[in-house]
């Protein structure tokens, strides 16, 4: 990642965290704070974009609702 100021090359963010968006189709976003070496400018960006599969449907073991008591 390269420092927006002044171009120099962070290899190692200071905080890394992760954050899932959707439901369905599952997007994983690796975010990373960086802080520059030489002009000591702080800033965030994102290190890894991955689209993980959506987990198995699980089946309901509820009875339908359909389903009445009879006496
Ligand atoms: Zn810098």
């Amino acid at each position: 990642m390269r420092c927006a100021s002044c171009g120099l090359e962070i290899k190692e963010p200071i905080k890394t965290w992760t954050v899932t968006l959707g439901k369905v189709k599952r997007t994983k976003i690796t975010y990373g704070t960086f802080q520059c070496d030489k002009c000591r400018r702080k800033f965030k960006a994102t290190i890894k974009k991955e689209e993980t599969s959506p987990e198995p449907r699980q089946t309901s073991a509820f009875p339908p609702p359909y389903v009445t008591m009879i006496v």
